[in-house]
This record gives C-alpha cells, structure tokens and sequence, in this order.
C-alpha cells in the first residue's frame, strides 16, 4: 500500500495525520494507495514555505523561469506514456484518453515557456513634457490551486506552470481520488529544476481547502470542479479578500441542423458523449435535432449500441468506468429519474458488465429521446455517458433552449450553412463554441472560456487571461531632470 506524500518545501515527506483517503482503481474498486488529509501543522509549513520562497522566485529573471518551464516540457514529453499509465489505473480512462489529458496538458506547459512575452507591458513616452509612463506585469505572491478528479495531468498544468512561470509560487490541493498522477507531476518538475518551495502539494478535502480560501498569505486561487463546490469557493476566496478564478459544471449542447453531415454528427455525438465515461466539463450531454435531423436517432442508437466500456488497456474499449461506486450510483439513479419522468430510455446503461473486471464501476451507453427541460437528466450535469435528445423546430428555438440553460461551458453546432453556424456563434450565449466540432476547448495561446454558471471569476484559466489572473500591473509614472529642460518641464507637468 502506498502512502501518497506531501510536496512541502522542495521534500516529499510523509504526512502525521491519522486521516487517510483511500485511492483506488475505479476498473475493480481495489484500493491502491492511501492519501493523507494534511494537518493543520502541514498546511502551515506549505504556505509559509510557499511565502519564503516567493521573496527569491520572484527575482528569477524571466528567461531563466521560461527554461525552467521547457526542461519540464521535454521531460512531460519524455515520460508521456508512463504518467499516462498511473492516470489510467486511478481514473479508469482508457490508455489514448490518458496520453490526450497528459498532452493537453504538456501544451500548457509550453505556453509556459513564453511567458517573457505575456508578462511585457505597455509604454507612452512624453504624456507630458518629459514625462513617460510604463507598466509592469509583476507576480502576485503564494497562489493555490485545487482541482477536480477528471484531468489529474491537464488541469494541475493549467495552473502551476502558468503560475510559477509568471513568477509566483503555488500551492496544489489536487482531487483526493486520483493524487497519484499529480504527484508525479510534481517530481519531474523537480527534475526540471524548479527550485525548492516554488510548488507546494498537499492534500486533502474541505477542511485543507479552507485553510487556503482564508489564509491571508493566499492571494489568488484557481478552482476547477463541481457547481456547488466551485460558488462556495468563488464566495469564501472572494469575502476573504482574495483573487479567484472558479471553473464549475456544465451541460453542454450540440446542436444538429438538417443540412449537416450526418455521419460526421454520428461520429461526433457518440464520442462527445460517452467518451471518458462522459466525465468531461466539456462533453456534449445534450443533443438538440432540428427539424428533420430528428429522423437521424434511430441511426444515433445503433451507432452507440456498438460502443463499449473497458479496462485502461483494452483496445477495443471506447471508454472506462466512472470514478466511483459512488458517481456510478448517481448517474443510475438519474437514469431511473429521467426514466420515471417520461423520456424514452432508448438505450439503458445500467447493470453493465465488464468480462473479467465484475467489480468496476460500469455503466453502458445510455440514450434518451424525448427529453425536456422540466426533466431532471436535463437540468443536472449527469456525468456519466448519458446522451439526451430534444427537438427543435428550428435554430431559433434551439439557440433560444441554449441561452436559458444557467450553464455556458461549451456548445456545438454541425451545419453546412455558413449562414446558420454564423447566426448561432453570434447570438449563442455560451463561452466556447465549436462549428462542426463538438468538443472546442481553445489551445493554451487562447483561453478556456466558461460562461454563467459554469465560471465565477472574470480572467480565465491559460492565455494572456491566465498571465493577467496571476499577476498585478504596476504603473509608474517618471520625470528625469536636466538642466535645461527641467525649468520647461515643472512649468509644463499638469495631467488633468
Ligand atoms: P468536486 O467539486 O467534488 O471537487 C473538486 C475539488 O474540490 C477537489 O479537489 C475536492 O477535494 C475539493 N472539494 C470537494 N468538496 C469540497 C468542499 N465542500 N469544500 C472545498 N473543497 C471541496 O469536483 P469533482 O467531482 O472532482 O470534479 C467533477 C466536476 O468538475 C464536474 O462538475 C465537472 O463539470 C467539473 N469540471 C469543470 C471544468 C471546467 O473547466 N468548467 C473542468 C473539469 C471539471
């Protein structure tokens, strides 16, 4: 059994607390190692460390920050595979899911690198005679980040790497149900060469979470999780003086004009929606037919009866199980709920069996036509590989649906009018909009833009957004005197 470590100033030591959370293998529900919900003791030592090294982190000139950052790049790339493996035994993802976590996050990483050119500021001569202004981008101090079972590798790198590179140092509380893959995050960039306390990890639940929305030395925190989880920290971070960026749940819709190729629709919803056990911020939950595209469900449900979950190495298997006993449950009771509500259950995941793996926590493909939005498997994120199916008489109805749902994450549209995907990314009002694409989540040299209910804040996670969240801008305004224009200049230097 494996006792996870804390990352505090530059060791990886064992925690003291007698209050440990079992991490297991979600494909047989063995527990696999143990993850410790630091003491308060703990808690203190990583921000105080954090804090101390800030005062040498942020005199680190800027490039050698950015090599810090493309040492660490290669050794992700070096050991892609291998990280990718320890995600797959604690989340279940099937292999290739795993590497594409790992991936998106390694490109994170290298926006990192450029940060030089992020954090430049902005500069006008003479405002007044002889007087010139000029901003500075500067770090802001000890950040903290906490995060969510569903990309260990990705949305850690989210967030430290942007960071630490802007010159701050970090405190990462990731998911206390898959710590292993952060963890190893953790020592290659060690191995990178990030000087000791730039990261702190440590782990836990609300209560170690807690300490970082209150603790005063905390100047901003990034969150990436569930809705009700994610208001509490905006509220608590925010009320506590705090800088706070807080990427909740969605429902994410797609939707299906009749002039759109249907086997490229056909492709895209199945993987969109079932793909990661539908564990993704940005799945599709939601398909909205208008018009005769409605014809195409029958041909959606046959497409998905050929999918299957599978263990991490099975090939043939097109997703894994769900995180937990726990979520399975939730998401088959929803099931039920959507199935008690009137919509038609065209295909039922529930009860799936994997050959080999009885103890795994499985659910099939599962479809509903028929769906409405008094429904509860439209109104709560399911989380789990549950398609739903509305109907739409045309894009108006359907951008209309969209724009009164409270979530705006992610939303698609698959047309071959130029017309149509233009009316519908100007009026849709949802932060990341795909056209013939179902799942757009923005390369790191954008940002990741969740709306409404999916994002409290208002600078969003990588990109120049990301570099404005971690740092502060300092304006300074100068006058140098020489003898022959300081008597013109103090006559002149008036800013009304
Ligand atoms: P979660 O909210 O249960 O947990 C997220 C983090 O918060 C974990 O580190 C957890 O330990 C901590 N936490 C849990 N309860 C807490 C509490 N009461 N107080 C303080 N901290 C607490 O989320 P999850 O189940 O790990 O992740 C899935 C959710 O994350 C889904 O809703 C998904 O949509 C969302 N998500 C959103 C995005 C996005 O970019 N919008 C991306 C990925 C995941």
């Amino acid at each position: 059994m494996k006792n996870v470590p804390l990352y505090l100033a530059g060791e990886f030591v064992q925690s003291q607390t007698s209050d440990w959370i079992d991490v297991t293998n979600p494909a047989t529900n063995e527990v696999i190692a143990r993850a410790p919900a630091a003491t308060d003791a703990e808690m203190r030592k990583a921000i105080e460390s954090a804090a101390d090294a800030f005062r040498t982190w942020k005199e680190v000139p800027v490039s050698e920050r950015a090599r810090v950052m493309l040492r660490y790049q290669a050794l992700l790339k070096e050991h892609h595979d291998e990280i990718a493996e320890i995600l797959s035994q604690e989340t279940g993802k099937t292999f290739d899911d795993a590497k594409g976590d790992v991936w998106r996050g390694i490109e994170v990483v290298e926006h990192a690198a450029n940060v030089a050119s992020l954090m430049m500021g902005e500069t006008v001569g003479n405002v007044a005679r002889s007087v010139d202004t000029h901003s500075w981008i500067q770090p802001l101090g000890v950040c903290a980040g906490i995060t969510p079972f569903n990309f260990p590798a990705m949305i850690p790198l989210w967030m430290f790497p942007m960071a630490i590179a802007c010159g701050n140092t970090f405190i990462l509380k990731p998911s206390e149900q898959d710590p292993l893959t952060p963890m190893r995050l953790t020592e290659l960039f060690e191995e990178a060469g990030a000087p000791k306390g730039v990261l702190q990890v440590v782990h836990g639940g609300k209560e170690q979470v807690d300490v970082l929305l209150t603790d005063p030395v905390i100047k901003a925190v990034s969150f990436v999780g569930s809705v009700p989880v994610g208001r509490y920290i905006y509220e608590t971070g925010t009320r506590n003086m705090k800088r706070v960026q807080s990427f909740a749940g969605a429902k994410n819709h797609m939707v299906i004009m009749p002039d759109a190729d249907k086997q490229q629709v056909l492709n895209a919803l199945v993987g969109a929606s079932v793909g990661a056990a539908g564990q993704r911020c940005m799945a599709i939950s939601v398909a909205v037919f208008v018009g005769e595209a409605q014809s195409w469900i029958p041909e959606l449900k046959e497409a998905m009866t050929k999918v299957r979950p599978g263990a991490w190495n099975d090939s043939g298997a097109s997703y894994g199980p769900v995180i937990s006993p726990k979520a399975r449950e939730r998401v088959e009771s929803l099931i039920a709920t959507g199935e008690a509500q009137g919509a038609n259950l065209l295909l039922d995941g529930r009860g799936c069996t994997v050959d080999g793996l009885p103890d795994g926590n499985w659910i099939g493909p599962t479809l509903f036509s028929g769906v409405t939005t008094e429904m509860n498997i439209y109104n709560e994120e399911i989380f789990g590989p549950v398609l739903a199916c509305m109907e739409e008489a045309n894009l108006e109805d359907a951008i209309s649906l969209i724009n009164k749902s409270p979530y705006g994450n992610g939303v698609s549209i698959f047309t071959s009018s130029g017309g149509a995907a233009r009316k519908f990314q100007h009026e849709i009002e949802v932060g990341q909009v795909g056209v013939n694409i179902p799942i757009p989540v923005p390369l790191p040299f954008f940002s990741f833009t969740g709306w409404k209910g999916s994002f409290y804040g208002d600078q969003h996670a990588y990109g120049k957004q990301a570099v404005r969240f971690y740092t502060e801008t300092k304006t300074v305004t100068s006058r140098w005197f020489s003898s022959e224009a300081t008597a013109e200049a103090e006559a002149n230097f008036s800013i009304q």
